[in-house]
């Protein structure tokens, strides 16, 4: 097999299993893998650390799969990865008010790059790295033999990412079936008993954020008789459940006209009584009319997309940050409460919470966490990879203005 010897001042990391291996910790490479291809890792003296994927273009050279010299990467290999991967999400395919949760989340679950998500038994897959594409067959015909019930297998590869990784973004690679059957043009799935449709076609990421399933659940539990602004909704997640849990009105805020056309569908699809609006508007502006015309809210949600894709346009992002946050602390009313979420990876809890800081002070009001959120253990976190954790929340409530 062909191998990667790393430099002595970069092979730390590799050691204490980070799976990633940049271009830079790279001292040699014997032989020339090609994009995708397997390479036994081995340290400065020549010791086998484990194996990964090589990937000529990326910075990222080589992603891990296997820590273990004795197990190298062979089509067995990736198709145990694949099972064990849905086996330990068991537990989810037993719990019947809930039929959509992910099935393997990239680097945690040894499959750097590939995520696959699942709804009421169509499987989605999202392939962003040059391994995920060498072995897709692999993957898919796993995911067919071991999902139970599965229907078919549908590919939504359609994210930047694969162009650093030179992998193709045309139509007909990077969207269309897989396997089985053809999914029905909405899909509809079960949160916790609560209804949505699911777009795996034309949806962001795979059709849904299944990673704010914890999240929901607690954003929900404040939500009784309350007035509820729902910013950066998309399908109507956050204020569907809020609906749900008895929340007298609920504004729905987004710039996306199609997905507040599915959150309206998704409202009728459930039996409550709340007063519930669609506002197609953008948040930063929309904020601002609600702060003019001295409107009031019991609980705001502020859940925007990624400001920050990478550390460069890290302080860009906070600006951001702070000031949907200043103006949404000042559109709470006494003992109103926040739900702020940010899924910048680049952006870390303590910068988040200074920022938060920040907010709190310009908006001149006391704000106090209740309680955290991260993203729901259907898309767990490897210790040593904290790059990982990338979904943070606080439910903080509103104290005193000065
Ligand atoms: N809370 C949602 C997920 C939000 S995803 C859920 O639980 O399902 C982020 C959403 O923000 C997207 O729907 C996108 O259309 C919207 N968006 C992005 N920028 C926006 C802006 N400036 N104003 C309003 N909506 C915006």
């Amino acid at each position: 097999m062909q191998k990667v010897f790393l430099n002595p001042k970069r092979e730390y990391p590799t050691i204490r299993r980070h799976p990633w291996i940049f271009s830079g910790a790279i001292r040699n490479v014997q032989g020339s893998p090609e994009k995708g291809e397997s390479v036994c890792v081995c340290d400065s003296t020549g010791r086998c650390l484990g194996y990964g994927s090589y990937s000529p273009e990326s910075q990222i050279r080589v992603r891990m799969m296997s820590f273990d010299s004795r197990c190298p990467i062979d089509e067995k290999y990736v198709a145990s990865l694949v099972e064990s991967s849905v086996k330990r999400r068991t537990s989810y395919f037993s719990d019947d008010t809930t039929n959509a949760f992910r099935l393997a989340h990239g680097e945690s679950d040894s499959l750097p790059g590939v995520i696959v998500d699942y709804y009421d038994g169509w499987v989605v897959v999202q392939i962003a790295s040059a391994l995920g594409e060498y072995w897709k067959d692999v993957i898919v015909k796993t995911l067919m033999a071991c999902v139970p019930g599965i229907k078919g297998v549908f590919n939504r590869s359609d994210v930047d990412s694969r162009v650093k990784e030179g992998l193709s973004v045309d139509s007909e690679d990077v969207i269309g079936v897989l396997a089985g059957e053809e999914p029905p043009e909405l899909i509809e799935i079960c949160e916790r008993g609560i209804r949505f449709f699911v777009d795996v076609r034309k949806g962001h990421k795979t059709g849904f954020y299944l990673d704010q399933r914890m999240a929901r659940k607690t954003v929900a539990s404040y939500a009784k008789d309350k007035e509820v602004l729902n910013c950066f909704s998309y399908t109507g997640g956050f204020g569907i459940y809020c609906a749900n849990a008895g929340a007298k009105s609920v504004i729905n805020l987004d710039l996306s006209k199609d997905a507040l056309a599915l959150a309206q569908k998704n409202f009728e699809l459930s039996s409550s009584s709340c007063e519930m609006d669609f506002v197609c508007a953008d948040v930063f502006k929309q904020l601002r009319s609600y702060r003019d015309a001295c409107k009031t809210f019991d609980l705001i949600v502020l859940d925007p997309p990624k400001f920050a894709e990478s550390k460069s346009q890290l302080m860009r992002a906070v600006r951001g940050y702070k000031d949907i946050n200043v103006l949404a602390m000042k559109l709470l009313r006494p003992g109103g409460i926040l739900a702020t979420f940010s899924c910048s990876g680049a952006m870390t809890e303590d910068l988040f919470l200074k920022m938060l800081s920040d907010a709190a002070f310009d908006a001149r009001c006391d704000m106090r966490i209740l309680e955290r959120t991260m993203q729901a253990g259907d898309h767990p976190v490897p210790v040593s990879f904290a790059e990982g954790l990338y979904l943070k929340g606080f439910i903080i409530q509103k104290g005193d203005t000065y």
